[in-house]
């Protein structure tokens, strides 16, 4: 089974979050052309392989304000292949057409408190039809939010909530989130790795556009291309070349943290094993 991370070209998105650089910026229509040329060459792909893939797409932006997205997401869903296939979208979009999804698709939704009504992000998320996860940046700003969204959403919808990026909290600010995710603590602080085994580059692999491969999105060395299937022959063990890594896509495949027994069945869409019954985990 291989796992992959696709990112293509699209970088564009209809938020304006203050903490995104992808903020309401736009594609050319010709970048536009050629996200969606890459994602239907991708989904040709998976469909021709003779072995089990499960797919994340991580857009730079968001995916699912366009046709193609959600065209690959329901088809990729039916491919006998295919165990998962899970997105990250801020679900600004409409969500009717999941329906035609399988069950095994899959939503890593965002919930951007400052962008979307509440009540309109709180109905859109109970009336989702397939596997999702939903979370929310550990901002000051936002903790009201997350108090109440925790409380409205069903007890089996799993909240988490990522730490903001370059923000040290102190024991109590941590404790005040880890009550709403009792997982905040893997997300505190970035997780030392260098040298340590991780999945990425064996069993996890990161593709982009072009079909360019690399371990994770976060080491810039090429393995090959998926296309032409040189990167094959590179999979193998391998550790980490980075001193640290703090983004929950990544460190989710580092082995010493563990995350494939708390989050079993759900790695890619962020849902826990044995959620609702998940313990505080120690900081
Ligand atoms: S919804 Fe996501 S991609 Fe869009 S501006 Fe906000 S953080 Fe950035
Ligand atoms: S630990 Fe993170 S940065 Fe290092 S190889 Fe794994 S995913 Fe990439």
């Amino acid at each position: 089974m291989l796992t992959i991370l696709y990112r293509g070209p699209l970088s564009s998105c209809d938020y304006d979050c203050a903490y995104c650089p992808f903020a309401k910026r736009r594609d050319t229509p010709e970048r536009l052309r050629a996200d969606r040329a890459a994602l239907e060459r991708f989904a040709a792909w998976a469909a021709a392989q003779d072995f089990e893939l499960s797919i994340l797409f991580t857009p730079w932006g968001e995916g699912l304000v366009r046709s193609w997205y959600r065209r690959a997401l329901v088809a990729l869903s039916w491919l006998p292949n295919v165990r998962r296939v899970a997105i990250q979208t801020n679900l600004s979009c409409r969500t009717g057409w999941l329906a035609e999804a399988s069950d095994r698709a899959a939503l890593w939704v965002t919930y951007h408190p400052t962008q979307v009504p509440y009540e309109r992000m709180v109905a859109k998320i109970r009336s989702l039809p397939v596997r999702h996860s939903v979370g929310i940046v550990g901002d000051p700003a936002h903790l009201e939010h997350a108090r109440r969204l925790r409380a409205d959403l069903p007890a089996e919808t799993y909240l988490w909530v990522n730490a903001e990026e370059g923000r040290l909290y102190t024991d109590d600010e941590a404790g005040a989130w880890a009550e709403i995710d009792p997982l905040f603590s893997y997300s505190r602080f970035p997780h030392a790795s260098r040298d340590l085994p991780c999945r990425t580059g064996e069993s996890v692999i990161s593709v982009d556009g072009e079909g360019t491969v690399r371990r994770c999105h976060f080491v810039p060395e090429v393995l090959g291309n998926l296309y032409d299937g040189s990167y094959r022959p590179a999979l193998r063990p391998r550790g980490c070349p980075a001193g640290s890594c703090d983004c929950h896509i990544g460190y989710v495949h580092l082995e010493p943290v563990g995350l494939y027994d708390v989050f079993a069945g759900g790695i890619l869409e962020r849902i826990p094993a044995s959620w609702p019954h998940v313990s505080r985990s120690g900081w």
